[in-house]
């Protein structure tokens, strides 16, 4: 029988999508499921000619080309070790583990070590784009061994998907868990974005008084311009359905109460280890958990009422929310990529900041116009060490910023909850800060520690016997 180029492991919607997106292009895959039911069930409903499927791992593993290709597309955590485990005895060295879950990057930096020793080649692939990317062409984050890197890149690059130039969106990320890192940075901005986005609905629909159908126009309208993306495009979209099983809007029987799977607050986590400020990240996954206290709000709301919407209903005030929308975005993007830079160094991944940029441009959850800018931003050859010292995105936010702060003022005012929004005023107001006020924290510190402070006079360490004066 023909050997077949690379195994899939796991076929729940991510695997089967990849399985079938690389069979398509020309790669003869060998899937594999536990429950064999669920590979019998693929094999009916998507049968493929380049796609063989195996009752069992071991034939699944015999059956490929070598060195060997075994992508892992099960449940991030136990079941991955699981997998590896029985792997381990069926390859040899020289063979290639790729992880296409949503792993933690530190489990992936441990099984690429452990595995190292067995001379297995161990790679994290961040996969973005959820089914429909998986299937017609993702985002691709590899991590792991820069030569073996050579020896998947062929696949790997013909499934991602395309960008507007033609590039693939696809680049070798790091050493070990670089590639999962940046995964998870990536779904930490999603987390921003999409927060951002469901701040301007709120103000549109509580300060404007737009009703559902004109909000998909004006989404549709800030889609042919600067924040053109797949989030703004989608929720066009969803401001339009309507609710099968009753006559009002799909989105106003949908229950105000958001769930996360942890990508989220891992960036949050790690960006807090880190000691850099992803406050809207951070901000975005406590929207969410607050979004689930649905008794408790309900009962603060009859503590607390609601304010009477406004009818803001003009292009003046849409224009408005579209710049606050746009400053925030940049602000997050501006979190997300401050975070990565700061782990780059941290970990020694050197990471590409552009060339990461330029991977999120199509196939993500996050794809954006404005990553062109990123990308150009962070490829010069003198990049700016943070995204708002960039001339063009300092340019952005000097015009924009009023409009943010207006929306922020207004929200609050009015008694919205504009978390992100609020968080990005706050973030632009510390880094552009002349005083932070962290003189004073620092003399507290020394009242009641004696933690000691610099001077902005003389260097040194210093303490005052602030009791005395008393
Ligand atoms: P999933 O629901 O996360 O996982 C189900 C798959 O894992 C099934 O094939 C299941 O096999 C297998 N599995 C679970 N425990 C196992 C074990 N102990 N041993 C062997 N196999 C085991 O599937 P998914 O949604 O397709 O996601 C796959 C991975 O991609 C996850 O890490 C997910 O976080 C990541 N991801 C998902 C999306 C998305 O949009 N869904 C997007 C990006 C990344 P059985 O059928 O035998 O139970």
């Amino acid at each position: 029988m023909k050997q077949q180029d690379i195994a899939v492991i796991g076929l729940a919607v991510m695997g089967r999508s990849l399985a079938l997106n690389m069979a398509d292009h020309g790669f003869a895959v060998a899937a594999y499921n536990r429950s064999y039911a669920v590979s019998e069930q693929m094999a009916k409903n998507h049968p493929h000619p380049h796609i063989h499927i195996y009752k069992e791992l071991k034939d699944c593993v015999a059956a490929l080309k070598k060195p060997r290709k075994v992508m892992l597309m099960v449940k991030a955590g136990k079941a991955v070790d699981m997998v590896i485990e029985q792997l381990v005895d069926l390859l040899e060295e020289g063979d290639i583990i790729l992880d296409g879950g949503n792993s933690f990057f530190e489990d992936t930096i441990r099984r690429e070590q452990a595995l190292r020793k067995n001379g297995l080649h161990y790679f994290g692939v961040g996969v973005s784009g959820g089914e429909e990317g998986a299937r017609f062409g993702p985002s691709i984050m590899p991590g792991g061994n820069k030569q073996a890197y050579d020896k998947i890149r062929p696949i790997l690059e013909t499934i991602a998907a395309k960008a507007s130039d033609g590039k693939p969106c696809c680049t070798y990320i790091g050493e070990n868990g670089a590639g999962h890192y940046v995964k998870m940075v990536h779904n930490g901005i999603e987390y921003a974005d999409m927060q951002l986005i469901s701040e301007a609905y709120l103000q549109l629909k509580y300060i404007g008084g737009y009703t559902n159908t004109e909000i998909a126009k004006i989404f549709k309208e800030w889609n042919a311009g600067e924040l053109e993306s797949f989030l703004i495009r989608i929720t066009a979209d969803i401001f339009l359905a309507s609710d099968d099983r009753s006559s009002q809007d799909l989105l106003d029987v949908i229950a105000d109460s958001a769930a996360q799977k942890g990508t989220g607050r891992w960036t949050s986590i790690e960006a807090l280890k880190q000691g850099v400020d992803v406050s809207m990240i951070t901000a975005s996954c406590n929207a969410r958990v607050m979004s689930n206290l649905l008794a408790q709000r309900h009962q603060a709301q009859i503590l607390y009422p609601d304010r009477k919407p406004l009818q803001r209903k003009n292009d003046a005030f849409v224009e408005t929310v579209r710049q606050a929308l746009y400053a925030g975005k940049i602000l997050a993007y501006a979190q997300g990529f401050a975070l990565l830079a700061h782990a780059s160094s941290q970990y020694d991944w050197q990471l590409a900041l552009g060339e990461i940029a330029a991977i999120f441009r199509a196939g993500c959850i996050i794809q954006a116009r404005f990553l062109n800018d990123i990308q150009q931003a962070f490829t010069k050859e003198n990049p700016a060490s943070h995204l708002l010292f960039d001339p063009f995105f300092a340019k952005q936010l000097q015009t924009h910023q009023q409009a943010l702060r207006d929306m922020v003022a207004m929200s609050i005012t009015q008694g919205l909850a504009i978390p992100a929004m609020a968080n990005a005023v706050s973030y632009l107001d510390m880094f552009r800060s002349s005083h932070s006020g962290a003189n004073l924290i620092q003399a507290q510190r020394d009242y009641f520690g004696a933690h000691t402070f610099e001077r902005c006079d003389m260097s040194g360490s210093f303490h005052h016997e602030w009791r005395r004066d008393h």
